[in-house]
């Protein structure tokens, strides 16, 4: 069986017409390989699996790489419990829990004599295995065996009990090992001729291009109350500050931020100002510009090496035309401008974390307790972070190491073989992958933005907090 941590479900309407169904004698032939398997005291998971991917090649290959009586005797050593799986798109009906996952694999044995009824057990489980028998003791009947992830992963009710009265066993040997068989997907290739739907996404209105409208009155030297309504026009300049892309108009310190820009620059404040106040003082006269992100590292240098200088003087049209061209050169094309301006409700298109860079404050995940972490079984982290949900530019990714659909077994720290049939090789080999790290987590701090809610919505403490030094401006 496979669960969505395995395998990711193709899109309704998806041209899934291509991946021939097997014929019933295809199918019979199967059978007939598993209940080999199955005489010989082997337990065979997620059959269906294979079942839908099946053709003649691929029995082929499966009757020589496993079910044989001299491949059988081979993984009997190893293990007495097969389980297929699949890396990447499938239809959703093939989509069901694994076993390690909607069956009991542990037993929580407890010595009701020593129990003093604290119900601590009760509290710590994150998993609400446990439920009060009115005594405050764990009710011997009442129980969510199959949610309890074990002593590898977890043991918290263990490590808790002040009379060191529970104990965790498997609830089933044949779950001490499992070879998984990695099939290849031919629902692949349909998932890429799969269009998403047109209404799955909420577009924000600067997608538009919308064009910028600036007060007169805007009192170009007071960066405080210029940037306020900068921000209400959604015009946007950002500075690369520290290696930090930063949205000016958010800073509580415009001018010292620009003086720690002009040294990292190697340029002159005052003239950084200068520039800063010029391109301001001008922007309500300038048509046809467009609301948006601009890089203020772009502008500010040819503002000073352009204009200020060489003293030209743009009061007149042509002037003004030459400032706009300039202005125009530094604007990023990038569909949101900020964090803040956030379409209310839906949902954001794919790779737009890119406009959300928010690099303040300290708090950022450090993933130091690996060992204890479900991954993709939980994922609370990631779909927690309000910045890119897991996308290739999110604040955190969750990146596989293995198939996906082998680590359940491996965050238990139960002994895991792959047999990968995948690639194409005459002799496929079982592999050991028992001692392989599951999956690792990338942070990324451009898009963090310090909220710590990944700190604290991981139920099993793996993630710590850590401070990030960034130096915003002078002190002076
Ligand atoms: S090991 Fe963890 S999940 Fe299992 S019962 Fe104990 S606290 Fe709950
Ligand atoms: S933690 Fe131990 S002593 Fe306390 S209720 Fe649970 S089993 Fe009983
Ligand atoms: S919330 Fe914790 S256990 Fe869950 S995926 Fe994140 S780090 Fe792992």
């Amino acid at each position: 069986m496979i669960s969505q941590a395995q395998a990711m479900p193709v899109a309704a309407g998806a041209s899934l017409k291509k991946v021939a169904a097997p014929s019933p004698e295809l199918l019979k032939e199967l059978d007939q390989l598993i209940e080999l398997a199955q005489r010989q005291g082997f337990r065979i998971d997620s059959i269906h699996v294979a079942q839908a991917m099946l053709n003649q090649k691929m029995l082929k290959t499966l009757e020589q790489a496993i079910f044989n009586p001299d491949r059988l005797a081979e993984i009997k050593g190893k293990s007495s419990r097969i389980e297929f799986i699949v890396e990447g798109s499938i239809p959703s009906y093939l989509l069901t829990e694994p076993a390690l996952k909607s069956e009991p694999i542990y037993k929580q044995v407890i010595g009701y004599n020593l129990c003093k009824s604290c119900g601590l057990c009760i509290d710590v489980c994150p998993k609400k295995v446990y439920k009060d028998d009115g005594y405050g003791k764990p009710d011997v009947a009442l129980r969510h065996t199959e949610e309890c992830t074990g002593n590898f992963q977890c043991r918290q009710c263990v490590d808790i009990c002040p009379e060191n009265t529970i104990h965790l066993t498997l609830a089933d040997p044949i779950f001490k090992s499992v070879l998984y068989v990695l099939l290849p997907n031919p629902y692949q290739e349909a998932m890429r001729q799969t269009v998403a739907r047109p209404d799955f996404f909420v577009l924000n209105p600067l997608v538009q291009g919308l064009l910028l409208r600036i007060p007169e009155k805007m009192p170009a030297k007071d960066l405080r109350v210029s940037h306020k309504i900068l921000d209400q026009c959604n015009f946007f300049p950002i500075l690369k500050i520290n290696g930090y892309s930063r949205h000016l108009v958010d800073s509580k310190t415009p001018e010292a931020d620009l003086k720690t820009w002009a040294k990292e620059n190697f340029r002159n404040p005052e003239l950084v100002l200068d520039a800063v106040y010029f391109i301001y003082s001008k922007l309500p006269s300038i048509p046809s510009l467009k609301q948006g992100k601009y890089s203020f590292d772009h502008l500010i240098n040819r503002v000073i090496d352009e204009i200020i200088l060489p003293e030209i003087a743009i009061q007149q049209e042509g002037g003004l035309d030459f400032l706009r061209q300039i202005i125009e050169s530094g604007f990023v094309a990038e569909v949101f401008s900020g964090a803040k301006k956030r379409p209310i409700g839906g949902l954001l298109p794919p790779g737009t974390s890119v406009a959300w860079k928010t690099p303040y404050g300290n708090d950022v995940p450090k993933y130091t307790h690996l060992e204890k972490c479900l991954g993709p079984e939980c994922g609370l982290c990631v779909t927690h972070c309000p910045e890119g949900a897991g996308g290739e530019n999110a604040a955190i990714r969750m990146v596989p190491l293995v198939p996906l659909g082998a680590i359940p077994s491996l965050v238990r720290g139960l002994s895991t073989y792959l047999l990968n049939l995948e690639e194409p090789s005459n002799s496929p080999k079982i592999e050991d992958i028992s001692k392989k790290q599951p999956f690792e987590f990338e942070v990324n701090l451009d898009y963090c933005k310090a909220c710590g809610i990944c700190i604290s919505c991981c139920p099993h403490d793996v993630i710590e907090s850590d401070v990030r030094i960034f130096d915003i401006g002078e002190s002076t």
